[in-house]
């Protein structure tokens, strides 16, 4: 995917998700709106029933107590012995003979009448301890009425005595609401809802444009790659052929030194061209996990120097130097020979490559926490900051504008790190732009 269509993907993504966003959040403030309107609709209509039925409902006992009384009683006598404790709780005062039949009768009577039609307890009390002697539960039923109820809240007592003084009768109506303000804690669980569709969204769109932008690196890493590739084998591939051409039209005879020349130019084009294959090779074995370590006991100093022989000779190393100072006093380390020598003629290799002079490559060697370690130094363009820590990544190279003379796949310092670590040890590099670079790798003595 192009650059320009991720940029658009991601406007796009945004917008989106920002419009929806925007849409709920319309959304839910309407409903809760509406909701409170309701609400608040209801509660009035409510205050308004409740307001009737307390006034019907101090009216009624007001009528039952002046049934029951014996004298005539007055207006405020009436309206002080009806206490309201709550809308649906009230206490009557009366001082008169009180037989619970006859008083569960007038209530029934008298609710009916006023149009009370809830069902409600009443409990007649004793003024004196506070106890109650005797009460009932009374079930409104549309045909009867009213009906008694099997269900007693009261035991009456053997020896209530009904003409005694001082009692006090309650009626509670349990299915009429006293309580608080309606609870408005609910309204915020849309909120949290919308809180949660928007973390999904977001955490959804993250992982959506981080696996686009994945993939995108990994196909401009494979291009490259690809890219690199012909370009690396076409090079040698192109000066064989002209080297070859040459030779078929010159005459050997009379121009020997000119033949041994192209010759020499065909044979070290040739072996670029095999370790340039090998490399790739090397590469498609670690990724199909072919790549089997042939572990040996050795002497790494031996192998540095054997190393150091062949890339003079290969590389036809001119105008440099590479000096050693090999001072760690145990070197036996068990490793794969072969790999262990790619690895350092990779360094060395990458030490040439990347100095713009006559490159000085310094390697000292010194023991280590139970280990070996090795220091490849040179003089060359350096690493900056930014990309030193990319450089062992596979396919990595250090980008370098337009300028394509120094070749390369990126898989050199990939598979250097890939087989140190195969042996058990480590590396890292120290680099300064423009001053050089400081390879260091670390492998345990002995057995691995
Ligand atoms: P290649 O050399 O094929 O590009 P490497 O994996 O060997 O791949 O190296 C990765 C990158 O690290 C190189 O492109 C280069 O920019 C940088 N690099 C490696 N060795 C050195 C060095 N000695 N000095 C400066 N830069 C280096």
């Amino acid at each position: 995917m192009k650059r320009q269509t991720i940029s658009i993907v991601i406007i796009f993504g945004v917008l989106s998700i920002i419009s929806i966003l925007l849409v709920q959040i319309f959304w839910i403030n309407r409903t809760i709106r509406a909701q409170k309107d309701a609400i608040t609709i209801q509660e009035k209509q409510d205050s308004l029933n409740i307001q009737q039925f307390e006034e019907s409902v101090r009216i009624a006992l007001k009528e039952v107590t002046q049934n029951l009384s014996t004298n005539e009683m007055d207006e405020s006598d009436l309206y002080g012995a009806v206490v309201q404790k709550s809308a649906n709780y009230y206490l009557v005062d009366i001082n008169e003979d009180l037989h619970p039949y006859y008083l569960e009768q007038l209530l029934k009577r008298t609710f009916y009448k006023h149009n009370i039609n809830e069902n409600f307890q009443y409990g007649i009390y004793d003024c004196f301890n506070d106890s109650i002697i005797y009460g009932n539960l009374i079930q409104y039923t549309p045909d009867s009425i009213y009906s008694t109820s099997d269900k007693e809240i009261g035991i009456p007592s053997p020896e209530m005595n009904w003409k005694k003084d001082g009692h006090y009768f309650t009626v509670f109506f349990p299915a009429i609401y006293a309580g608080e303000a309606v609870d408005f804690g609910s309204e915020k669980s849309p909120w949290i809802y919308l809180g949660i569709i928007a973390m999904l969204l977001l955490i959804f769109f993250a992982i959506a444009i981080y696996v686009i932008l994945r993939q995108r690196k990994i196909s401009e890493i494979k291009s490259d790659f690809v890219n690199n590739m012909t370009h690396e084998l076409k090079t040698p591939i192109s000066t064989i052929g002209l080297s070859t051409e040459m030779l078929l039209k010159l005459d050997f005879l009379n121009h020997p030194d000119k033949t041994k020349k192209y010759i020499e130019i065909i044979y070290k084009e040739n072996k670029r061209l095999e370790k340039q294959v090998e490399r790739v090779l090397n590469m498609a074995r670690i990724d199909s996990g072919e790549l089997q370590l042939k572990a040996e006991e050795a002497s790494l100093h031996s192998i540095i120097e054997e190393a150091i022989e062949n890339f003079k000779f290969n590389q036809e190393f001119s105008g440099g130097q590479i000096t050693t100072e090999l001072h760690a006093s145990t070197d036996r380390v068990t490793i794969d020979i072969v790999h262990m020598s790619n690895i350092l003629l990779n360094l060395l290799d990458n030490a040439v490559k990347y100095s713009r002079e006559a490159p000085l490559i310094k390697i000292t060697s010194s023991n280590k926490e139970e280990g070996i370690e090795v220091c490849i130094a040179d003089n060359g363009i350096g690493i900056s900051t930014e990309e030193i820590g990319q450089v062992f990544d596979q396919f990595y190279r250090v980008p370098t504008g337009n300028q394509h003379d120094v070749k390369g796949f990126g898989l050199g310092l990939f598979y250097v790190k890939l087989i140190i670590e195969k042996h058990k040890g480590k590396i890292e590099v120290e680099s300064k732009l423009g001053e050089g670079s400081r390879f260091i790798f670390w492998l345990p003595l002995g057995k691995v």
